[in-house]
């Protein structure tokens, strides 16, 4: 029986990534307020949150000095653009200042409000830029089986899970999808993490001379899969990767949407997972989500032919109403002097030993085929026979059972096919911690 708040939302609401058949019948979990890591519903009730809302909230809520920063921005500029010679200082500081953090050696920073534009500009970027070049063949991008980057159209084309393609008549052409690097599910039997990092570097290899390289662009890649059900790539597999994309000179953009800002214990995961990107896509732990941002990092030579294109073609076509707004920026600027001035990286590799630990320990529960993840970032996957690892009928809905019996428990995790993504805010203590994986194993058993 819904609640008249519930029954207002179902039909009014069209709600994102959600069972639209079944919502109604199931109603919302309706929030009211949060305070630190941890969010309350309409009566009163606490949850843990162990997804920081979706990867984002790494400051937790309820952070005066953010609120206090929007207010004083909002009262002194609440909305200037960087449009046709105009700019302000918000941006201005933000943009040096993530220079100055970028995992690799940055000219510009691009501002825009999603994840999905970040990496919607990237592929126009990618385009316009080749053509800049002189090359205009050279125009595909090549992301992975269960990457996630978004869902515009370019974006979601580049995200290779069934539910962003299917009807909606995607993807775009150019675009193609490469193997995923899980080993536990797509490793061959016997085959090491190694061998089967080799593999797929000589997959890719392949891949990139069947099509030719003269038509392949870049490589699109998070550090470690969120959204497809985090998933952690072997140690090797970048340096390998990132192997094949120099010999056909095909460029790697990093999606740091998740990674980005402290996720793996690093300022960004690209470092932490070996990898050397050539642009880099931000969003997310940014601002904390306390207001949306996002950006898109780029380097010398991308900017170069930026300017030659404007030299030959006039104005650069491209641009959000709300691209580094400056209530957003002043936000996310204060955002990373938190990160600095509370040594939140320190906190986060003091936390990763007890995560992991925690996570890896529930590999021994009778549900779970593997316990998987990096820095703060993991998930249990369910399976029903764990010896062939055999998953469960789709049908069974088991990782959303286990959520289920967790949100009663007052903790908030998220199923992705049969697992169980967490991502708790950065800021989590070592006592929380342990009360979030207290009710998961709880959880877990009453779903076994
Ligand atoms: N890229 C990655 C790696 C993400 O995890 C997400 C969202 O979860 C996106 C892109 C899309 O971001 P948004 O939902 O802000 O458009």
């Amino acid at each position: 029986m819904l609640t008249n708040l519930q029954a207002r939302d179902v039909a009014t609401v069209l709600h994102p990534y959600s069972n639209l058949a079944t919502l109604p019948r199931q109603g919302s979990l309706i929030l009211e307020r949060g305070e630190g890591v941890f969010v309350y519903d309409v009566d009163g009730k606490p949850y843990l949150e162990g997804m920081a809302g979706l990867w984002c909230n790494a400051l937790g809520h309820g952070r005066e000095e953010l609120v206090e920063v929007a207010a004083e921005q909002m009262r002194k500029l609440p909305f200037a653009h960087l449009f046709t010679g105009k700019s302000h200082d918000p941006a201005i500081a933000l943009a040096e200042k993530l220079k100055e953090l970028s995992p690799m050696p940055a000219a510009k920073v691009f501002f825009c409000n999603s994840g999905s534009e970040a990496n919607d500009t990237q592929v126009k970027l990618v385009w316009y830029v080749n053509n800049a070049l002189g090359r205009p063949a050279k125009k595909k991008i090549i992301s992975r089986i269960k990457g996630y980057h978004g869902v515009t159209v370019a974006s979601a084309s580049l995200t290779g899970l069934p539910n962003n393609h299917i009807d909606f008549d995607l993807p775009i052409a150019g675009v193609r999808h490469a193997a995923c690097p899980h080993h536990y599910r797509f490793g061959r039997p016997d085959e090491s993490e190694e061998e089967f990092a080799t593999r797929l570097a000589a997959e890719l290899d392949a891949q990139i001379e069947a099509e030719g390289p003269e038509t392949v662009a870049a490589f699109i890649a998070e550090p470690v899969m969120g959204a497809g059900g985090v998933i952690v790539p072997p140690e090797t597999y970048y340096p390998k990767i990132q192997a094949v994309l120099e010999k056909h000179d095909v460029i790697l953009i990093a999606d740091e949407v998740i990674t980005g800002f402290g996720r793996l214990g690093e300022w960004f995961g690209s470092t932490a997972m070996k990898m050397k990107p050539d642009t880099v896509s931000i969003a997310k732990a940014l601002s904390s989500s306390y207001v949306p941002i996002a950006g898109v990092i780029i380097p010398d030579w991308i900017d170069d032919a930026l300017s030659c294109q404007s030299e030959k073609i006039g104005v650069f076509g491209h641009g959000f109403t709300y691209s580094g707004h400056p209530v957003a920026a002043a936000v996310a600027l204060r955002t990373l002097e938190i990160y600095e001035r509370e040594n939140v990286l320190g906190h986060v590799n003091g936390l990763i030993p007890q995560f992991q630990r925690r996570l890896k320990a529930l590999g021994g529960h009778p549900l779970v085929g593997e316990a998987r993840g990096v820095g703060l970032v993991g998930a249990v996957e369910a399976v029903a026979d764990k010896a062939t690892r055999r998953g469960f009928d789709p049908k069974a809905g088991v990782a959303a059972k286990i959520v289920a019996f967790a949100q009663e428990e007052g903790l908030i995790v998220r199923a992705i096919g049969d697992a169980v993504a967490i991502c708790p805010p950065l800021v989590i203590t070592a006592a929380e911690l342990d009360l979030l994986f207290d009710r998961l194993e709880t959880a877990l058993d009453r779903a076994d």
